[in-house]
């Protein structure tokens, strides 16, 4: 399963309908500070169900659409949309189709939808089918630039804790203490 395309329209500074491709493999994307490489991480971790508006540093949800700029309006709406190259099925999803393709939109108003392969459906459901492959919406496979700096100035037992939970034992570990505590 790899991410294959991203299509994001009214997010952050991407007024314009954007389509970034990604090859299989690793891919860089470079350019001056302020173009927008960060928003298209955020716009990814938008669409995987991100809930904290200030972790995609805005103070309130609405913030990520395109607030406009001296030469062009603000827009209504975000909506991101992200597609997965699923031909090993790894995700869960689709039995048929080998891509699974997720998108998410948000209106000025509130008004809000998740499609999972073109249908409605829940924030939930977005999570369920990301849930322990390492690509949700909490997982260290997204690492922003503040966090990086945060990991090397923490005190060495929370660094351990981000190890561990990048090594899955987290889970492991605060399940042992709650049986030891029975
Ligand atoms: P750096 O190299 O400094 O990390 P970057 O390429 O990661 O820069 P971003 O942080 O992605 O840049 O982009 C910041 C730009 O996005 C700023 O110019 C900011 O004004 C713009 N921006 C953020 N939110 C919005 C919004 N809602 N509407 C319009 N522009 C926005
Ligand atoms: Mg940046």
């Amino acid at each position: 399963m790899y991410l294959k395309k991203m299509e994001i329209v009214g997010f952050k500074s991407f007024a314009d309908r954007t389509k970034v491709e990604f090859d299989q493999g690793v891919t860089a994307i470079v350019g001056p500070n302020g173009s927008g490489k960060s928003n298209i991480v955020e716009a990814l971790r938008w669409v995987l169900g991100e809930q904290s508006a200030k972790s995609l540093r805005g103070g309130k949800m609405p913030d990520v659409i395109f607030s406009g700029t001296e030469k062009r309006h603000a827009m209504n709406y975000a909506q991101v949309t992200a597609y997965f190259d699923n031909a090993d099925h790894y995700l869960a999803s689709s039995k048929d189709n080998e891509d699974v393709i997720i998108s998410r939109q948000l209106y000025r108003n509130g008004d809000a939808e998740f499609r999972l392969n073109g249908k409605k459906c829940r924030l939930r459901d977005i999570h369920d089918l990301f849930l322990d492959t390492g690509l949700g919406r909490d997982s260290l496979s997204i690492i922003s630039q503040g966090r990086i700096e945060a990991v090397f100035n923490s005190k060495a037992e929370d660094r351990r804790a981000i190890f561990e939970e990048a090594a899955g034992v987290l889970k492991f570990k605060s399940r042992r203490n709650e049986t030891e505590s029975k």
